[in-house]
Parts: structure tokens; sequence; C-alpha cells
């Protein structure tokens, strides 16, 4: 089994936390664990956050958030990926980003990526025109904006983000439900334009755990709908955990292996 998303960020760049995770996944039957890490950790990523900061009403409180966040330049992540690839494990490890995708910053995105050798990149829809629709602190904003509008327009910057090319995954395509919000109409064409743009451009998705081992919510992976989509566009899925402590390592993947 495969755990596709696990972020190293809440310890330091070392053989030992990253052994912590590794221990942890075996326990729950991973044969091979994708690392990556945020991009908002990093200097070189900086400028493609620059609408968060300048938004109207969040502006504010996401400059503060980032400012926490961007701490570092990636030379000490590509520090630990040269000694871990010099390292025996004894089960598959790879490493690579979740990259936060913006449409107007494509170009400075895909500068930032350039010059290393990732064994994967993972795009994610993390803001919807500048707003982090998944931060706590701004989750009022989901009681006063339309679910159905919101959720259109998550997925009209997801194909955008898969027909940019500049990744190999897309990350938690359902990741819009986190507070436990659901579009009400149909979304069925939504899903399998989605679906067919992934098919033609070569990328895989997430089958992930994050709402259940981040929000708490009673769900994995896929909504039945987006799933047949996928399905029917024979896109390649991979189970992902997101976890971000070395107790999550794996968690859940196994029951969504068993929607695979
Ligand atoms: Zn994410
Ligand atoms: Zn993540």
């Amino acid at each position: 089994m495969i755990d596709a998303h696990v972020h190293l960020e809440r310890g330091p760049y070392t053989l030992d936390w990253l052994n912590q995770f590794i221990e942890q996944a075996m326990k729950n039957g991973i044969t091979e664990l994708r690392f990556l890490e945020h991009s908002f950790r990093f200097h070189e990523f900086q400028n493609i956050y620059s609408g968060i900061v300048a938004h109207p009403k969040y502006g504010g409180y996401q400059s503060g958030w980032l400012k926490k966040r961007c701490v570092m330049p990636l030379d000490g992540y590509k520090e630990l990926i040269a000694t871990a690839q010099k390292t025996a494990f004894p089960i598959k490890v790879k490493f690579g980003l979740e990259v936060c995708y913006f449409e107007d910053m494509e170009a400075e995105t895909s500068a930032a990526l350039s010059g290393f050798n990732w064994d994967f990149l993972t795009g994610s829809v993390h803001w919807i025109d500048s707003w982090g629709f998944d931060h706590k602190e701004t989750k009022g904003e989901w009681a006063i904006l339309d679910v159905d509008v919101v959720s259109r327009r998550y997925y009209e910057i997801m194909i955008h983000l898969v027909e940019s090319r500049l990744f190999t995954c897309l990350a938690h395509p359902d990741s819009i439900k986190c507070f436990g919000c659901s579009p009400k109409s149909d979304f069925s064409s939504v899903y399998n334009t989605l679906a067919a743009a992934l098919n033609s451009s070569g990328m895989e998705t997430e089958i992930s755990c994050g709402l259940k081992v981040n929000y708490g919510l009673d769900e994995i992976g896929l909504c039945k709908p987006l799933l047949s989509a996928l399905r029917a566009n024979r896109v390649k899925l991979v189970t992902a955990s997101d976890a971000h402590a070395p107790q999550d390592a794996g968690r859940f993947i196994a029951q969504a292996a068993a929607m695979l």
C-alpha cells in the first residue's frame, strides 16, 4: 500500500524524524511512503502568495499566517533528500512538494520548481480567489457564500491546475468539503471535465484521508459521483493520509485502499 501524502514540517529535517514516520507507516502496512512539504514553507515560493496577503478582507490574517510559515530556503529540505537518497530504508521512500496553485502564478511557480529533480510534484487548491477556504480562522465566509458557487469555482481552478501541466499528482480533490459543506446541485459534468483533464495530462489524484485525519469528518476519500467520474476516465488513483505527524503516517490507508 502507498501513502502518497505525508508532511515532515512539524519536526526537524533529520533522518531520525523521517524514521519515526516510516516506522508508523510500516505498522499500517505501507510499502511506499511519499514525503512532501508545503510550498509555503520556502522563501523560493513566497512571491506566489502575494494575492492572499493583499486579500481585502483576510489579507491581515493571511499575511500573519504566511509570515509564520514561510521561514526557510529550500536548501534544508534538499539536504535531507540528498542524505535520504544515500540511506537504505525498509520501504520505498520518495520526496516531492505540495504546491499551492494560483491561476495567475504559473510562470513564477514553474521558476521556483526548476533546477531540482523531484520524485513527484503534487498540486493543491487551497485558495479560492485568494481566500483560504480551509482555514478555521476564515470559516465564517462559508456562512455567507453559496456553497454551489464556491464549489464550482474550486473545481474551475482545479481544472486549470491540471491543464497547467506543472504537477504529476492532484492533491485531495474533495477538500472543499472540509467543513462539511457539500454542493446541492448535480456536479457530474464538472467531475467529468476534471477527470477527462486528469486523464489527458497523465496525472494521478488522491483518495485522501485528510478530511478524517485533519478535520475529524467521518469520511474517507472521494464522494461517489467524483469517484465514478475518475473511474470512467481511467484516472490513476493513489491513497494518501495527509499526515502531519508520525502517528498519522499510513492512518486509514487500508480503508482508502479498499475503495480502489
Ligand atoms: Zn493540502
Ligand atoms: Zn498536505
